[in-house]
């Protein structure tokens, strides 16, 4: 069962609408409950474009608790068979929807869909670098039989589809923590107090931006989200929750663990052939011209992608990247990953791969008695002190303070599905992967 688009940049969230149905069904989680990101150009989405799903049932083997509803633990099942009627469930949830959703904003079109199996991952990989069409999505979801059902537009059918069909080839958690309508807004230091708290237990990502003093766990708009954290195990991030309720006086009226392609790069395609308006790619090529800046705090440069000059960009909210931006220079190797919207790719992440070098010609120093020489003419060097006449000039190869390595925006400026720097090292030993090493159950 996967639904999307219930919320409004006024009120609700779609991770809150999930926890209502799984109390409402009273039927068992098998697996995670799925917190799913797609194509952050997408200009429908209320705030970071995520989609949920979930598998309902009849669970079987031993179960695990992956949060609390109303004080009772929500279990989830490795394994588990759904035998009641999907058309039954459809109408509760519809219900649900009818009941939490933000149907007054215009921007707000909700979308169910109640599918047996999950299907490829074709639409999933299409929703993270296109915009689809409403009627392309229908037409598939009829052509496979799969019951779905639009309030208004019911645009949030598309988000609700993709996010069956995500793959789960790198997963990470979320433990997300409620209180409904809106929790009592807490003081800014005492917000920063618990990003930093969470930030101090390994296997977290994204908690507190430090230089931007932003603390990254809270919502930035008005939701029944207390805080959301992030990591790659979710028997830790449960015990981080706790803590953080503990030390903080945090009393949550609901909290759960989401499984999620949060911070996998899975919206990156690698070196593509063609770069399509609201995809995102990592690209590899030489910097052809130096970066420059426009009014408001805008960087830009540009960089030959074999044989097609391609802009990049680091836009004024990724603040002090800047300053690691602006230090390119033409012919430095780059590889750049973004996405490619309003003719630029907005940089998330840069590796400098190798640096170009530049020398400047200066007057040699005096082979008899060492001082430096003045220029007469070209190629004519003479010492003043000895009279001794040299045609070479020296070569001072100019400093460069930019190191061979990757770069990343801030916390503050990251995007959802982008991969910190911080979890390379986690994906690259397997971990995380296809749900190994990371399972709760
Ligand atoms: P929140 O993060 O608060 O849940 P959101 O940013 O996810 O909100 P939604 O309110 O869910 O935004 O709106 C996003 C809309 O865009 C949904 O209707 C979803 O179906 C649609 N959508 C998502 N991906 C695509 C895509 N690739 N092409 C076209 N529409 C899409």
């Amino acid at each position: 069962m996967a639904v999307d688009d219930t919320d409004s940049s006024e009120g609700m969230c779609t991770t809150y609408l999930l926890t209502e149905i799984i109390r409402r069904t009273g039927l068992d989680v098998i697996g995670f409950p799925r917190l799913v990101r797609l194509n952050p150009n997408i200009r429908y989405k209320t705030r970071g474009n995520g989609a949920l799903n979930v598998e309902l049932g009849k669970g079987s083997g031993q179960p695990t608790s992956i949060g609390q509803i109303d004080g009772k633990d929500v279990f989830s099942y490795k394994e588990g068979v759904f035998d009641g009627d999907r058309e039954d469930l459809m109408s509760v949830v519809k219900d649900i929807v009818d009941e939490f959703s933000v149907v007054s904003d215009s921007n707000t079109n909700p979308g169910i869909v109640v599918s047996e199996g999950r299907p490829d991952d074709g639409l999933y990989r299409k929703a993270l670098n296109e915009e689809l069409s409403l009627d392309s999505v229908e037409k598939h979801l009829m052509k496979h039989g799969i019951l779905y059902s639009k309030l208004k537009k019911g645009r949030g059918i598309i988000g609700a589809a993709a996010s069956l069909s995500w793959p789960e080839e790198r997963v990470t958690y979320e433990s997300i923590s409620y209180a409904y309508p809106h929790p009592e807004e807490g003081s800014r230091i005492q917000k920063i107090r618990a990003a930093e708290f969470a930030d101090s237990f390994a296997d977290t990502f994204n908690n507190m931006d430090y230089a931007n003093q932003y603390p990254a766990i809270f919502p930035k708009a008005r939701t029944p989200v207390i805080y959301g954290i992030r990591g790659t195990d979710p028997v830790n991030l449960s015990h981080v929750g706790n803590e953080l309720n503990r030390k903080f006086l945090i009393e949550p009226e609901r909290q759960l663990i989401f499984r999620t392609n949060q911070g996998t790069d899975d919206h990156i395609i690698s070196e593509p052939d063609n770069i399509a308006d609201l995809g995102s790619y990592s690209l590899t090529g030489r910097v052809s011209l130096d970066p420059w800046s426009i009014e408001g705090g805008h960087y830009f440069s540009l960089m030959d992608y074999h044989g097609t000059p391609i802009k990049i960009a680091a836009f004024e909210p990724t603040k002090e990247f800047r300053r690691i931006f602006s230090k390119l220079r033409r012919g430095d190797l780059i590889t750049v990953k973004g996405s490619y919207v309003n003719s630029a790719i907005n940089t998330e992440k840069l590796e400098l791969v190798r640096k170009a070098r530049y020398f400047s010609r200066i007057p040699p120093a005096c082979r008899q008695c060492g001082s430096r020489m003045k220029t007469k003419g070209v190629n004519d060097f003479r010492c003043e002190k000895c009279g001794n006449r040299q045609r070479l000039p020296e070569y001072y190869e100019e400093p460069r303070d930019l190191e061979e390595k990757q770069y990343e925006v801030p916390v503050i400026a990251r995007r959802h599905l982008s991969m910190p720097l911080k979890l390379e090292r986690h994906f690259a030993s397997g971990a995380g992967i296809s749900g190994i090493g990371a399972e709760v159950n």
